[in-house]
């Protein structure tokens, strides 16, 4: 029987790779929903090839060949079987919070869903039996090595260090947003890209981890491996540990996302060489280069809201950056400053939670301005 599936934001870079995946596997997927943001050419040109039943997009009016849904609509209906959420930012967390109420299993891409209200999402998914998959490739690879969660002592999240790895922090604080995009190992979206060069990225996948695998923020390491082929690891109690390899490529974490628990060849990543490859490196970062790290983990350590501020101050400050108004290094000054002044709500509902979005964005958004006066 075909698996039904919906993807929330497939013109995304996510979104595309997971139309690639599906077109190689067509006698295994059904497609009931694709969404997008502002791009309705390219959703146009999905919804004639792969003709899912219902769209959604900004501009509604706009759409062609499908029944338009709200996103809330396409998560409450019991034709999918899975979503894959590959929206960029807060727009995923309603959406997968509905799709998990309903019991639809979610393969999830948006970090930030987790970053924002990880507490609740992880609770709701227990309470409905419903199973969320990560594609994020190092939570993917740990889901790949983990047999018994209770059996394993430590993750182990590798991180490529990004276009600045071996820059120093003077080249790094003055670089062009050119620069900051272009990404050694991987090609994603712009905004996830520019975390990738402060490495905040690392930091929300380290918060990400936690809430996916229920792991404490001492237990969860970060390690840079500039090769990007060792995904990330598991140390289980007894020292063993198992890690999940292989060439850089998201339509393999995709691909085992939508098709688990099966597997298929599909879109197979080229054979793998331990010998063509030869070696692999990992050295500890530089926390001194790299601080998101260090507020990350802060975020995560204190909980609530922390980690609503962490992701709201430095999503408007990457969008600052990338429009030009203010330097990288700004970007972490932002969401520092943001982070000491924010008083925090301990255990905060998801209205609580879009409430202290909306408001840390107001506020760095006005601290911005008046630095820049
Ligand atoms: P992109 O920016 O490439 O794509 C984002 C998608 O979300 C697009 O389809 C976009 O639509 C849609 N979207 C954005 N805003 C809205 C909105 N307000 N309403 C409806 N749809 C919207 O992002 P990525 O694919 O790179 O990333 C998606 C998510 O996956 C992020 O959370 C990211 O952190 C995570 N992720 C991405 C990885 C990657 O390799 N790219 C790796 C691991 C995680 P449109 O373009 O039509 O405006
Ligand atoms: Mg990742």
């Amino acid at each position: 029987m075909k698996r039904k599936i919906s993807i929330l934001g497939s013109t995304g870079s996510i979104g595309k790779q997971a139309l690639e995946v599906i077109e190689k596997l067509n006698d295994k997927f059904e497609i009931i929903a694709l969404t997008a943001g502002s791009n309705i050419n390219l959703l146009n040109q999905q919804i004639e090839k792969f003709k899912p039943k219902y769209a959604f997009a900004n501009d509604l009016t706009q759409i062609k060949g499908a029944k338009v849904l709200s996103l809330e609509e396409i998560c409450s209906n019991q034709e999918n079987d899975i979503i894959l959420v590959a929206v960029s930012g807060k727009i995923g967390l309603r959406p997968t919070l509905t799709a998990i109420k309903n019991g639809i299993d979610i393969a999830l891409a948006n970090k930030e869903t987790l970053v924002m209200a990880g507490d609740i999402v992880m609770k709701a998914a227990k309470e409905n039996g419903v199973k969320i998959i990560p594609v994020d490739s190092e939570h993917c690879a740990i889901h790949q090595c983990i047999k018994d969660i209770a059996q394993v002592d430590r993750l182990i999240i590798t991180a490529s260090g990004g276009p600045f790895l071996r820059k120093s922090t003077e080249e790094m604080k003055n670089a062009t947003v050119e620069q900051a995009l272009a990404h050694p190992r991987w090609n994603m979206g712009r905004k996830i890209t520019v975390d990738s060069a402060t490495l905040m990225n690392k930091g929300l996948e380290v918060i990400e981890a936690h809430h996916l695998f229920n792991m404490d923020y001492d237990r969860i390491k970060v390690v840079v491996h500039p090769q990007s082929i060792v995904h990330s690891a598991i140390e289980y109690v007894d020292g063993s540990v198992i890690a999940q390899l292989g060439l850089p490529s998201m339509h393999i974490p995709i691909q085992y996302a939508i098709t688990y628990p099966e597997r298929y060849e599909g879109i197979k990543s080229k054979s793998f060489s331990f010998s063509e490859i030869a070696r692999l490196d990992f050295e500890e970062p530089d926390r001194e280069k790299f601080k998101a790290l260090n507020l990350a983990y802060e975020a995560g350590k204190v909980g609530g809201s922390a980690t609503v501020c962490l992701n709201a101050a430095n999503e408007e400050a990457v969008f600052e950056f990338l429009n030009g108004q203010i330097k990288l290094f700004d970007i972490i000054n932002a969401v520092e400053t943001m982070m000491n002044k924010h008083k925090i709500t301990a255990e905060p509902t998801i209205d609580e939670i879009f409430d202290i979005d909306n408001e840390i964005r107001i506020k760095t958004r006005e601290m911005m301005q008046l630095a820049s006066v």
